[in-house]
């Protein structure tokens, strides 16, 4: 195997910079169970001025501030609405039904997105009979559904049918900097129909850990609670919040590069017989691309990769994933893609495959 690894199977993999790691260990810190953390307190702040809201509540990760979000809103017994491939709904463990009660209705849509006319007809009626569909829930970028971003005419209208039928509005916003930056719409306004919106900072911004949800000062008065339930309430957090506040003065311009690199990457195997990928489709920083079936399957794909120093994660029998991020050259993308020629020239069938795709057993 060669040493240096070429990582792209997700944006999660970066790990903290020099400078980064110095502003971790600079920060000033306090008990922010108590609310005395200075610089969760500043990052807090920031949140709510950068998306306009109320409030903000720092988080250990995506899958805790979304589900911080859920409970908040919901109580046992109720359902939300959501794209068949959303985060909340496939891939946070049952945590919707486990923690909180509720149950995910999963409604197909286009590019892992939702528009009215998925989610007309899907508001339950007022009967002993049924459930209480309470709240809406969106994502953007799309993760699964190809890492696409919503237009923002698009969340505006769902926002208002939200809620003109009374129901509550969420954003898994884990890639809402990408978002931002790929429909060149600010954060801000990209936000402002939600109720609660959650943002990861281990992602495209480089930070080791940590998430923020922001909303209504009562809804994240309740989110706090919520938090200290699931055990996310910590102690001096600033030593992490200081690296959110890091990549936020650092890393959110630089996006655009590896949206650039995606591309790129995708330009570059689009050339390779057997090899399916839409080049116009790659909006963000997440590349998914079809094999052809007599090639192999997306699993040997991967091993034969992986041998290679290269690391792309399958997500379907025949589909694969690959991301950019702040730890992979555009030169390291275009290796990368060269590595999936090589491996396409010389065959890799020959490979038991790595279990592919998050879905289904291999
Ligand atoms: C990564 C991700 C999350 C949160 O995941 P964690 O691993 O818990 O940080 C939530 N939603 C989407 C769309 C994601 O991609």
């Amino acid at each position: 195997m060669p040493d240096t690894v070429i990582n792209m199977l997700s944006d999660t993999v970066t790990r903290p910079t020099l400078q980064m790691r110095q502003a971790m260990a600079n920060a000033e810190v306090g008990d922010d169970m108590g609310g005395e953390d200075p610089t969760v307190n500043r990052l807090e702040a920031r949140m709510c001025e950068l998306l306009n809201k109320e409030a903000a509540v720092f988080a250990c990760s995506g899958t805790q501030s979304n589900q911080m979000g859920v409970r908040t809103h919901c109580v046992p017994g109720d359902e939300l609405l959501i794209e068949t491939s959303g985060h909340i709904a496939v891939f946070e463990g049952g945590a919707p039904a486990a923690l909180s009660g509720v149950m995910c209705r999963t409604l197909p849509g286009r590019r892992g997105m939702l528009d009215v006319s998925d989610l007309e007809g899907h508001v339950k009626a007022d009967n002993q009979h049924l459930c209480v569909t309470r709240l809406v829930c969106l994502e953007n970028t799309t993760n699964a559904g190809g890492g696409f971003a919503y237009p923002v005419e698009q969340l505006k209208r769902v926002c208002d049918w939200a809620h003109s039928n009374g129901l509550k509005t969420h954003l898994d916003g884990a890639r809402l900097f990408n978002a931002a930056v790929a429909s060149k719409v600010s954060v801000k306004e990209i936000c402002a129909g939600f109720d609660t919106v959650s943002i990861c900072f281990s992602k495209g911004l480089g930070c080791p850990m940590g998430s923020v949800l922001v909303g209504s000062a009562q809804d994240i008065r309740k989110a706090r609670r919520v938090r200290k339930m699931l055990g996310g309430a910590l102690r001096q957090a600033g030593i992490v919040a200081a690296a959110a506040v890091y990549a936020l003065d650092n890393n959110i311009d630089r996006l655009v590069e590896d949206h650039a690199n995606a591309k790129a990457f995708a330009e570059a195997i689009s050339s390779i017989d057997g090899i399916q990928v839409e080049v116009s489709n790659v909006e963000t920083n997440l590349v998914f691309f079809n094999l052809a079936k007599e090639l192999g399957n997306a699993g040997q794909l991967s091993q034969a990769l992986r041998e290679r120093g290269v690391r792309i994660g399958g997500m379907g029998v025949q589909t694969l994933r690959a991301c950019t991020h702040l730890d992979v050259s555009r030169e390291q993308c275009l290796q990368a893609a060269s590595a999936i020629r090589e491996c396409v020239r010389e065959g890799f069938q020959q490979y038991r495959g790595l279990p592919f795709g998050p879905f289904a057993r291999a």
